[in-house]
């Protein structure tokens, strides 16, 4: 990739509510807060009959009320470690992804701290747990750093997404799971290249495992976005391309047609371009929907042998950049797939948030912003979901 940012973390790192917290809080605000926001929800209704029986000493409901309150646990920010824990929380709502993994024994022990999916698969499985603190994740960060995803530096969160799947790719000993682990975001693509002095067509297939979406001042939306991606384009120029044909570089048109969509949809916002030597964020607004329809968004995507039936998405994790291109934060906004709810996770932070808090990062100037947004296949239906593997 051409494009670069910086990422500083600039936030003062949030604290940790602990076990402790649970006792000495427990006449307080925080409670009542949570109370008020969720009363109708049977988690809730739980979780306040819980803590009444706390006021009565009953210390099995503490257990309980704390299995209830932490449904997703946050990582804390170790050596700007803010790109990774949003990651993380991403995939860690992906829960087909753990679930494959948790199918894997690695053969050979004797690597494993420099095993990226084994310790995927490690701190995936830290943060199914229901324990208050923050779940451990140095030694994924120490593993990333041995695979040249350096500690104490400021990443580009779709390049150390794309960088994570090409190391479970080639690290991981079972050939056919990591091929089970690419389809679930394999992007089929064919690229139809026209020469426009003898019209002869060259296609290739290839596939992506993030689409990335440019966006423009003009582009307000992710719908306007996706056509734009798949309009035909000239090259014309020093973007001529050889022309078997011909014999010589010539102009030709560009487009690029779907082949398949994934079950996991995973789309990189454009937000950073490169001008004159200095990297620009845009912070301009694009709305995104919570479900679409993609074969009704852009019914020109489609290749003649596109096969499958099902093109609807919805959404269930947004990585944020907050900032500028040379200073910035990123956060997470993760649908929780058991309650329904809408979480954010600012590092070790994480609270419930509402569909309209994550409308807040469509982008404004020096507000956070979404930067890569993932789908997954089908409409939300909490009856449809399969059960828990962890
Ligand atoms: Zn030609």
């Amino acid at each position: 990739m051409t494009e670069q940012k910086r990422c500083k973390t600039k936030v003062k790192p949030y604290s940790c509510s602990s076990v402790a917290d649970v006792y000495s809080e427990t006449t307080g605000a925080f409670y009542s807060d949570q109370f008020c926001q969720t009363q109708t929800s049977r988690p809730h209704r739980e979780l306040k009959s819980a803590l009444m029986s706390l006021w009565f000493g009953k210390r099995s409901s503490v257990v309980r009320a704390e299995i209830l309150l932490y449904r997703m646990r946050g990582l804390s920010n170790d050596h700007l470690s803010c790109c990774v824990n949003t990651l993380l929380q991403t995939l860690s709502a992906t829960w087909e992804l753990a679930d494959l993994l948790e199918k894997w024994e690695a053969v050979d022990n004797s690597a494993n701290s420099d095993n990226v999916p084994v310790q995927l698969k490690r701190v995936l499985a830290a943060m199914r747990s229901t324990l208050p603190e923050p779940a451990p994740h140095r030694d994924f960060l120490r593993c990333l750093d041995r695979n040249r995803v350096r500690l104490y530096t400021q990443h580009d969160a779709d390049e150390v997404f794309l960088s994570i799947l090409n190391f479970i790719q080639q690290q991981i000993d079972d050939k056919a799971l990591a091929f089970e682990i690419q389809n679930l975001y394999k992007i089929s693509v064919e690229t139809h290249l026209q020469c426009l002095e003898c019209s002869s067509v060259q296609t290739q297939t290839s596939y992506l495992l993030s689409l990335p979406v440019h966006i423009r001042e003009d582009h307000n939306s992710l719908e306007a976005c996706l056509t734009s991606f798949f309009e035909p384009q000239e090259l014309r120029d020093i973007n001529c391309c050889f022309c078997a044909q011909c014999g010589n570089k010539t102009p030709s048109k560009k487009g690029i047609k779907l082949l398949s969509l994934p079950r996991i949809l995973c789309m990189h916002l454009k937000r950073f371009r490169n001008s004159r030597g200095f990297t620009q964020k845009l912070d301009c607004s694009v709305t995104f929907p919570k479900t679409f329809d993609f074969s009704e968004t852009v019914q020109e995507a489609f290749s003649t042998n596109f096969a499958q039936d099902d093109c609807t998405y919805t959404l269930f994790a947004v990585v944020v950049h907050s900032g500028t291109a040379s200073f910035g934060h990123y956060t997470a906004y993760v649908h929780h797939r058991m309650n329904q709810h809408w979480y954010y996770a600012n590092d070790s932070h994480v609270k419930q948030v509402s569909w309209e808090d994550v409308q807040t990062s469509y982008g404004k100037p020096h507000r956070h912003t979404a930067y890569m947004l993932m789908y997954r296949r089908g409409l939300q239906n909490e009856e449809q979901q399969p059960e828990l593997s962890g």
